[in-house]
């Protein structure tokens, strides 16, 4: 197939270190096989630390992001069912759509492309729609680069009798995420940003309370291949562990590989050096005159302004052409406007940063 090798700077997948992919080309074991079990539990575990939370029903689902947000929705949302949904940008908007598409009432609050939702703008909706069973919100906007502060919502939505539901997908291993901390609900994210993982799992957690909603259900899950009433004894190991789906195996055991790498650097350790990279990143990129979109940016995702003048397309093909670096073009109303430059996960290196800087003032010449 003659790959070639890249620099992974985009919105993601992130570059993926050998020794995941040398984990991955380990012998293809059964999925009911005691040592597969094994290796499938302890990610399990390690999920648990790196969401920092003790949901026993925490694992990494068998498709891609899109497949997390589809779990979590399609299992705590009913027919019928209420729900506050914030949008701002791409990834808020499909979540309202898989909301809908579940027969669920959408309250949705927009604010626009690139800021956040105040906590005090968040309170007022939970007042004003009551019946909404829970609010769901994006944590990391890959499509803006906005970075959404989680703290004290979870306690408001509780006593006001709601589930917060979270999209982790471009925060989870690069920015800290205390689930049980924050009062999270539900959570899903994906192997392929700050995990360094191939694109293929998306690790979710439900709490004891989702779970417990869940259960009190009128209706079946409309999805079979995402019901966690079926996929809980697979994963949680209730005494029996039947076959529900032929578990992906090689990509468990990159994904084991992938959470080894992220305990062994440190959960503090790993935060500090995204945070210290996208500092670094960001004081090159406005030394050269070029602006951030949002205020309150990720450390993951850094969206620039295009500076005027350059050609989108032409400097994103140089960049890949000269120096094997893929970076992102803008989303929606950032099309042509924006670019998104990742920095997660094995892709966050300081060499990769000045590489980056180096590239993008030769290829803006
Ligand atoms: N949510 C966010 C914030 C994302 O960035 C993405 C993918 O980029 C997704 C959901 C969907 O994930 P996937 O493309 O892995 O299905």
């Amino acid at each position: 197939m003659n790959i070639p090798e890249r620099i992974l700077m985009g919105p993601g997948p992130s570059t993926v270190p050998a020794r995941i992919l040398r984990a991955m080309s380990s012998p293809t074991l059964g999925h009911l096989d005691p040592r597969y079990i094994e290796i499938m539990d302890s990610v399990c575990i390690k999920l648990r630390k790196v969401y920092e939370t003790e949901n026993a029903l925490t694992f990494p689902v068998s498709a891609t992001g899109m497949a997390g947000m589809e779990c979590v929705v399609t299992n705590l949302m009913e027919p019928g069912d209420e729900a506050i949904v914030c949008v701002n940008g791409v990834f808020g908007g499909r979540m309202v759509d898989v909301m809908e598409r579940a027969g669920v009432t959408v309250h949705r609050l927009d604010v626009p492309w690139g800021e956040i939702f105040p906590l005090e703008m968040l309170g007022e909706a939970i007042q004003r729609y009551p019946k909404a069973k829970a609010l769901g919100i994006v944590h990391a906007e890959t499509s803006t680069g906005a970075h959404q502060p989680l703290e004290g919502l979870g306690n408001l939505l509780h006593d006001a009798g709601m589930l917060l539901i979270v999209d982790a997908v471009t925060s989870l291993g690069g920015h800290p995420l205390k689930v049980d901390e924050w009062g999270i609900d539900a959570i899903y994210s994906g192997t392929q940003k700050c995990l360094s993982c191939p694109p293929g799992l998306s690790p979710v957690s439900f709490s004891p309370r989702a779970v417990e909603i869940t259960e009190s259900r009128k209706t079946k899950v409309q999805s079979w291949y995402f019901d966690i009433s079926m996929l809980k004894d697979y994963y949680k190991g209730s005494g029996k562990r039947a076959y529900h789906h032929t578990a992906p195996v090689n990509m468990i055991y990159a994904l084991h590989e992938a959470l080894t790498i992220v305990l062994e650097e440190g959960l503090e350790a790993r935060h500090a050096r995204h945070a210290r990279l996208h500092r670094r990143l960001r004081a090159g990129l406005e030394s050269m005159g070029i602006q951030y979109v949002p205020e309150h940016s990720l450390h993951t995702l850094n969206c620039i302004h295009i500076p005027e003048g350059a050609d989108d397309a032409a400097v994103r093909a140089k960049l890949l052409d000269d120096y094997s670096i893929e970076i992102g073009a803008g989303l929606g109303p950032f099309a042509g406007k924006a670019w998104r430059i990742g920095l997660m996960g094995h892709s966050a290196t300081q060499a990769n940063v000045d590489l980056v800087l180096a590239a993008l003032v030769d290829c803006l010449e």
